[in-house]
């Protein structure tokens, strides 16, 4: 079957390799859709732990076409999304129901094969059968979709609080979208032209490109500020947008051993509580939910669809202004 594998820093393939085969507890995917994101980026410049050779992608849905011995909780034919992250059940975190803490978490598509190729196996317990009505292109959204959801619960977003959304690539207008359905007044700060107008066209109020601009709306700051940008810098500047007593919830990755200068004077005379939202710990099946109601808008966000040859390319090159959400689909 053809996959696209992550070699070594800098360099993918994508080829042939043998077909998969789901072991006992693992279902075999058919993949469908499959999201590339700024981890897999991450991964091909050495900056996000990874062990290649792989096959990325760890945001899909597919059809199950077998079952591995012992899978009774699916059917050959099950639509389904991939929660990408295994973890163990038996390390400290786990054994506190802190899942995406686990000291042993394993990633599909970041350390065992996963969605970027014709076929995927996997365990059973990590393939979310879709809910009726929810098609397999809208539930690629699901597990980006999830890691906001897992976000939106850290910053605990109460009906009327303003929120500065950083960053307008796919996690930062899932969160401007999930921000209003909690009930905020929506920013969305962007340097790009064309995110902003796709912030607005999904629910964001306000749209500005610097954090001076922000200010002159809100003189105050904001309730929460979320970054979701992934960039030191906008990290540094999140928590002077907060408003006093405000939340900042850092969403984007950046990459491992970046540092940022943060103030702590600030943040403690101002009580600025400084949050951080990994991956999505139990809301892959609310993602889902979500999706398939209707709330959640993905159409707007989707600005290429690719086949896997042209992974490469788009993964060598930092995305484009315009650029949101690419899916592989051929
Ligand atoms: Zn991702
Ligand atoms: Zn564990």
């Amino acid at each position: 079957m053809q996959a696209a594998r992550f070699i070594e820093v800098g360099r993918m393939d994508v080829g042939g390799i043998p077909e998969p085969r789901p072991v006992r507890g693992e279902v075999l995917v058919q993949v469908a859709a499959a999201g590339v994101c700024g981890t897999d980026r991450h991964i091909l410049k050495g900056e996000f732990p990874s062990r290649p050779p792989v096959v990325l992608g760890h945001e899909f849905s597919g059809t199950v076409v077998a079952l591995g011995e012992g899978v009774t909780t699916h059917k050959v034919g099950d639509l389904v999304a991939c929660d990408p992250n295994i973890a163990c059940g038996a390390c400290p975190s786990c054994l506190l129901g802190r899942i995406n803490l686990c000291e042993n978490l394993v990633a599909v598509g970041v350390h065992r094969d996963g969605g970027f190729a014709e076929l995927s196996a996997f365990p059973a317990h990590r393939a979310i059968v879709l809910p009726p009505g929810l098609g397999l292109r809208d539930a690629a959204f699901s597990e980006p979709l999830a890691c906001c959801i897992h976000a939106l619960d850290i910053a605990a977003i109460r009906p009327g609080e303003r929120a500065i959304i950083i960053g307008g690539g796919v996690i930062g207008l899932l969160c401007v979208q999930l921000a209003r359905l909690a009930g905020a007044e929506v920013m969305l700060l962007t340097r790009s032209a064309d995110r902003r107008r796709i912030g607005e066209s999904v629910g964001a109020q306000i749209t500005v490109t610097t954090p001076e601009e922000a200010r002159t709306h809100w003189p105050r700051g904001a309730d929460v500020v979320m970054e979701c940008a992934g960039v030191g810098e906008t990290v540094a500047e999140a928590p002077r947008l907060a408003a006093r007593g405000g939340r900042v919830v850092v969403v984007g990755v950046l990459a491992k051993g970046e540092t940022v200068a943060i103030e702590p004077f600030d943040l403690l005379v101002r009580e600025v509580d400084l949050r951080m939202a990994f991956v999505n710990p139990f809301t892959q099946s609310r993602a889902l939910h979500l999706l398939a109601s209707g709330a959640i808008r993905t159409a707007p966000l989707v600005t290429r669809e690719i086949g896997r040859e042209e992974l490469p390319a788009i993964l060598a090159a930092k995305p484009g202004p315009t650029e949101v959400k690419v899916l592989v689909t051929g």
